[in-house]
């Protein structure tokens, strides 16, 4: 029985009402409240605009085809992510390539990506892994000269800060998720962020049919609105979100400190270009398989909750039998799938579990 779920999302009785305020109102479809989500995101995340989708994998599918990827064209993914980063690319009949992450990071680098650039390669997607932001400008500036789009899956990273700003801004398009695991959450929810209002209308119009005016299809679009009782959840999230992240942050800090002195584990390693984490998980690193799987056993025993976020995507079977990858393409993105571990890290979880957490994990180690 699991005691410490893995996330918990901060929702109660002021998410439901505002659910059924609208329910109410009699318009549950897009309607006002997604619009006035979408303003008050804007400003949230000090961009030009934002649009909401159904989910976080709509959004990065929309963005991506803004750019006409087709069949015979390749886009650049790390391995190292959730399945939406690479299945977006073959939902445009593309190919995915494939890139490395840094082992510390575990963040793709540009030196990943430019090693995978060919003629044929007509977009990047780049990750913000468990919410912390990539170096955004390092890899602009060295991917300047192939003059290739670089979109980021920041679907974790809601409320992070690279540098001096938020995340949402610095590359041509941002796309975020609301999934229920999520720091920010309306059950289901995505969203798109760019300065660009060429990609900004077209991801209005996409998510909508194509529709530009009523029954006026000029693209094959799809349905991806969401709606206006998620979106009413979603403003009252918003209102939490900093909290949350300070919340979250003590908590990491709890635990790297705690866990600063045992020489089998390495606590996530930042960066100083990042100013703010989101800790949608906090990942220990192990030795070796043997060991992580070793603690990740005692406490599942215990009733808490972990993770392996995520598999290596070319490892997923699909992936295999579609393009023939095996174990050892991707060394390093293997290498940290087989020793990390994600641990319980949400607002409200309390002091006494994270000792009892850190209590099970040194105690394993030392015996
Ligand atoms: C959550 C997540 C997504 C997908 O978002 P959904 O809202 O579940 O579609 C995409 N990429 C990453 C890295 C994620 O963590």
């Amino acid at each position: 029985m699991i005691k410490i779920p893995i996330a918990n999302p901060s929702i109660n009785k002021k998410e439901a009402i505002s659910a059924y305020k609208v329910i109410k109102n009699g318009w549950i479809s897009m309607g006002k409240e997604v619009s006035k989500l979408e303003d008050k995101i804007k400003k949230y995340l000090d961009v030009k605009h934002a649009i909401l989708f159904n989910n976080g994998t709509s959004a990065l599918n929309v963005a991506l085809s803004f750019y006409g990827i087709k069949k015979g064209d390749e886009v650049i993914v790390p391995t190292l992510s959730y399945i939406s980063s690479a299945n977006v690319i073959l939902y445009c009949g593309a190919k995915p390539v494939f890139c490395e992450v840094d082992p510390f990071t575990f963040n793709v680098t540009a030196s990943n990506i430019i090693k995978k650039i060919t003629k044929k390669t007509k977009a990047i997607i780049t990750v913000d892994l468990k919410g912390m932001p990539i170096d955004y400008d390092d890899i602009k500036k060295k991917i300047k000269k192939y003059k290739i789009p670089i979109i980021s899956d920041s679907a974790e990273a809601f409320g992070a800060v690279y540098k001096n700003k938020k995340v949402g801004s610095q590359l041509d398009m941002h796309s975020f998720s609301f999934f229920a695991n999520k720091n920010m959450t309306m059950g289901e929810g995505g969203l798109v962020t760019t300065n660009n209002k060429a990609m900004a209308n077209f991801c209005k119009i996409l998510r909508n049919q194509g529709q530009e005016g009523r029954y006026n299809h000029t693209y094959i679009g799809n349905n991806y609105r969401p709606t206006d009782y998620a979106a009413a959840i979603g403003i009252e999230q918003l209102k939490k979100i900093e909290n949350v992240l300070i919340e979250k942050s003590k908590i990491a800090e709890i635990y790297s400190k705690k866990f600063k002195d045992e020489s089998f584990i390495k606590t996530p390693f930042i960066p100083e270009y990042v100013k703010r984490h989101t800790w949608y998980m906090y990942c220990l690193r192990f030795p070796n398989k043997k060991l992580r799987n070793k603690i990740q056993k005692k406490l599942n025993s215990k009733g808490i909750d972990t993770r392996l976020s995520f598999p290596p995507i070319h490892l997923q079977p699909i992936y295999r039998e579609k393009f023939g990858f095996k174990k050892g393409d991707f060394p390093i993105s293997e290498e940290i799938f087989n020793t990390f571990l994600d641990i319980p890290c949400w607002k409200g979880m309390g002091i006494n579990n994270i000792n009892l957490i850190v209590k099970i994990i040194k105690n394993e180690l030392n015996n």
